[in-house]
């Protein structure tokens, strides 16, 4: 069945085509390890995760690459400043490689609270410095470097296709970027591909170089693992909307002049989590994180249920109120599984009904992972009263196939009598009269009555009982 991306690259909606015909090669900008990940930063990995759901639900494998940056990105994205991993460490009175396991550790928690599956492969940047020189060499080869005092510049005018993900031309760039803060930098758009450590200071990380004792700048690294464990094309690269203009543009600038190929077919980019003052961003300090929802009653699902009910390419503007309102219709959701599961008699699955079924999912889905819509299709089909509950029960496999929010692992509700009305009551005793005198036509009717108010007939050794819907 087609499936319908948004590419970045082009900034259209395009049919997706695998490179090779049954495997997907995707990486994506993994977390960067001197604080907690905060809730924003884990609606682009929950968003990313949808993808490769809808990939494997269309029959594909997936190859999924993605890094830690445990090298310290500086404070400002100018490649100046202060390193955020070094200043983490002198903070919290730990080494930087302790900083580094201590959030790498909780990352993985995070996501794996969140039902987030593992990509297939993690590569630490610092594990990669010989891959990263080894790209700057090639790069210093193609004549596209310069050295000023404080490291080995990336010169952005000699790549004729730089800006193009953004959509923008470098001289609209040039106008565009924040003033030139390194001395010595030729354009604005440049950028350190490895920083020289100053003289007088002794850094915590740092590595023998050609260039000098130094660290990488902070996109050489994604671009240096991506070719070693996804080779010289892959399908799609994710990452949040914040790394359309900087960080993938210059990484596309670093791999494309040394393999002479289009590197990414498509661009994945996720739309932000906002908080009411603005951007949510680790470097602001304060930040919410998952512990703090659970902190607060707020399960980790729930906030995976909350995110997939915004598209990924909708801005998301965060408020604990209509995070309240999307754990309750979690829990509403959770009730009624429960209650289906309960049921003593579920008849059998309506296999053409089933098959229905997957395949809307799959047409809803494949519209550019349209999470919303499949939710509203889900709570559907749980309240459509012609569709029995074996086959509910079996669809929902489907549902959580894309969705993971574990439906499947819900346990049934223990048997719990409902307050019937009289009215309710009466048409039951009705029922049940038409029943013993085997007119299964006016019993059938009434069924679908008792149906329609949102109750179903159970039949049970102690006489018929009504269960909610
Ligand atoms: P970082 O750990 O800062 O490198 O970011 C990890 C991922 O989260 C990257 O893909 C970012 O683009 C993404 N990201 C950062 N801030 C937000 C936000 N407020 N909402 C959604 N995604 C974000
Ligand atoms: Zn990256």
């Amino acid at each position: 069945m087609e499936l319908t991306l948004y590419n970045t690259l082009g900034r259209t909606l395009q049919t997706f085509k695998p490179i090779k015909p049954k495997e997907i090669y995707i990486y994506a900008c993994g977390p960067t390890v001197y604080n907690f990940a905060h809730i924003g930063n884990l609606k682009t990995y929950i968003n990313e995760d949808i993808l490769k759901r809808t990939l494997r639900f269309n029959g594909f494998k997936v190859k999924h690459v993605e890094n830690i940056t445990d090298v310290g990105h500086l404070v400002s994205d100018e490649d100046t400043g202060e390193d955020k991993m070094e200043l983490s460490a002198s903070k919290e009175g730990l080494t930087i490689w302790e900083i580094a396991g201590k959030y790498t550790q909780a990352f993985k928690e995070d996501i794996t609270a969140l039902n987030i599956q593992f990509p297939n492969v993690w590569c630490k940047a610092t594990d990669h410095i010989n891959e990263q020189i080894e790209l700057v060499k090639k790069l210093e080869e193609l004549g596209l470097t310069y050295i000023i005092e404080d490291g080995v510049y990336y010169d952005t005018s000699k790549f004729s296709d730089y800006g193009i993900l953004g959509g923008q031309k470098l001289e609209e760039l040039q106008a565009g970027a924040r003033v030139q803060l390194a001395e010595g930098k030729r354009n604005n758009t440049d950028f350190a591909l490895w920083k020289i450590s100053p003289k007088e200071s002794k850094r915590l990380m740092e590595w023998e170089s050609p260039w000098g004792v130094g660290f990488p700048g902070w996109h050489i690294e994604c671009s240096a693992m991506a070719l070693k464990y996804l080779g010289e094309q892959i399908d799609i690269h994710c990452g949040g909307v914040d790394h359309v203009k900087v960080h993938h543009t210059n990484e596309i600038a670093q791999v494309e002049p040394v393999t002479q190929k289009k590197w990414v077919n498509f661009w994945f980019h996720v739309e932000f989590l906002n908080e009411k003052d603005g951007k949510m961003s680790k470097s602001k300090g304060e930040f919410l994180t998952l512990s703090l929802l659970k902190k607060k009653g707020f399960e980790p699902l729930a906030y995976r249920y909350y995110v997939l009910n915004s598209h990924y390419r909708s801005k998301l503007n965060f408020s604990f109120e209509a995070l309240e309102s999307a754990r309750q219709g979690f829990s509403n959701l959770i009730d009624k599984i429960s209650l289906l599961k309960a049921d003593v008699a579920p008849g059998e699955v309506a296999h053409a009904q089933l098959d229905d079924i997957h395949l809307n999912i799959n047409t809803i889905i494949n519209k550019d992972l349209n999470t919303p819509e499949l939710m509203a299709y889900m709570w559907k089909v749980i309240k459509d009263q012609s569709i029995n509950v074996q086959t509910k029960l079996d669809s929902l496999q489907y549902f959580d196939q894309i969705l993971g929010l574990e439906l499947l692992k819900i346990e049934a509700k223990k048997e719990e009598d409902v307050e019937v009305s009289s009215d309710l009551q009466d048409l039951l005793d009705k029922r049940n009269e038409a029943k013993k005198l085997r007119d299964f036509k006016t019993a059938d009717a009434l069924r679908n009555e008792i149906q329609a108010q949102g109750y179903a007939i159970i039949d049970t050794k102690d006489g018929a009982k009504l269960k909610k819907l």
